[in-house]
């Protein structure tokens, strides 16, 4: 038994993917050779448990792949929450990939659709999904990284593509791997990229970009970055905000995202400061699942910096609460930290109550913090 494209294509469309196409399963050469090139750049993540020098072979996860099948959705179809909106990523505010129901639903059913009829798949976290849909020509790349559909969401990268590697052989759709920005736009994103993580068009240092730093950082960002890195807590959209290719989609006036504006009182700040781990399994973990549990300390610090970058001072109280209970060192710097951007005599004051219980890197946050 095998399928055709067409057959395929026909029900991953009535499974609601949008945008589908083929390329083949050879292995992705230059993209090796990028990572190789960047090692230093990218070494950590191997560590980090991504494992994208891995991901780079379709054959090191199905003996017998010969071609791979990307389909693409959009994930910002309505409106964020006010609330979300430049602190958490867009693309996982509604992130159902690991919920019972919706996509994973409809990808399981896509794989086991293929393996009723007798195709072999596998579907990995860490293939280059970027460039596998570019290849199938379904779209290209941004100077900054990211992928631009050709057809969905008004052209822009407010998509996931998804590749699925399988046993059959398809004939490969024409690729659209380059870089589809228009002449005038003077890299937009590389100015934009507050922490200069965008060093040059589609040069990305990982262990610069607020959004790698917000799910797997293992200490602190040193004391230049924390500004840098605003009220982002999860995530960042920055590079995508500015870019004009994503305006005619930002432009529009969307109705608010039910799914998200449901969950979104779970998400603020103060919550999310002071979370125990039954909260962060229950409310966060489900949809932005790249922090383990056992990291919660991460969220907990991101949260408040957060705080910090906001400059509202109503959350004084939360970070000298921080700052006194947090059971992690490095939450409670990072609290001292915000508390000092904040400034203010009842942020001076939780500070110099924790100057006399604190000593080695803490004691020099306080006094840091005091100083400002
Ligand atoms: S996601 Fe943010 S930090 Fe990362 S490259 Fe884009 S603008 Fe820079
Ligand atoms: S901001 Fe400009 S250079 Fe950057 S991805 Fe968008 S169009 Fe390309």
């Amino acid at each position: 038994m095998s399928l055709t494209k067409e057959q395929i294509i026909e029900h991953a469309t009535k499974a609601g993917f949008e945008d589908i196409g083929f390329t083949t399963a050879e292995p992705f050469s230059e993209h090796q050779e990028v990572l190789a090139s960047r090692k230093k750049s990218y070494e950590w993540t191997e560590a980090a448990g991504a494992g994208l020098f891995d991901g780079t072979d379709p054959k090191r996860f199905l003996a017998g792949a010969k071609s791979i099948i990307v389909v693409v959705e959009p994930y910002y179809r309505a409106a964020f929450p006010a609330s979300m909106v430049g602190k958490f990523g867009r693309a996982y505010q509604d992130d159902d990939r690991i919920l019972k129901g919706g996509f994973s639903e409809r990808f399981t059913d896509l794989l086991k659709y293929l393996a009723d009829n007798g195709i072999e798949s596998a579907a990995p976290f860490n293939m280059p999904h970027r460039l596998s849909a570019a290849r199938a020509g379904l779209g290209d790349f941004g100077k900054n990284c990211f992928f631009y559909s050709h057809k969905l969401a008004r052209q822009s990268s407010w998509v996931i593509p998804l590749p699925i590697i399988v046993d059959q052989e398809f004939a490969p759709d024409e690729p659209t791997v380059e870089v589809g920005c228009p002449e005038w736009c003077k890299n937009a994103c590389i100015a934009a990229c507050p922490t200069a993580a965008l060093k040059a068009p589609r040069k990305m240092d990982p262990r610069k970009c607020i959004a790698y730093l917000s799910y797997y950082a293992t200490d602190l960002p040193s004391p230049d970055m924390r500004e840098r890195m605003g009220t982002w807590v999860y995530g960042c959209d920055r590079c995508q905000d500015v870019c004009p290719r994503n305006q005619p989609w930002l432009a529009q006036e969307l109705p608010v995202n039910e799914n998200v504006a449901l969950k979104a009182e779970h998400f603020d700040l103060p919550s999310l400061l002071h979370m125990d781990r039954a909260y962060f399994e229950s409310n966060v973990w489900p949809h932005m699942f790249y922090t383990s549990p056992d990291d919660i300390w991460r969220w907990h610090m991101n949260a408040a910096r957060s705080m910090g970058n906001s400059l509202d001072t109503k959350y004084v109280a939360d970070l000298g609460r921080g700052l006194r209970e947090n059971a992690d060192e490095r939450v409670r710097r990072m609290c001292a930290w915000a508390l000092g951007r904040l400034g203010g005599a009842q942020a001076k004051a939780a500070l110099e109550g924790a100057l006399e219980r604190s000593d080695g890197k803490l004691r020099d946050e306080v006094e840091s913090a005091l100083a400002c």
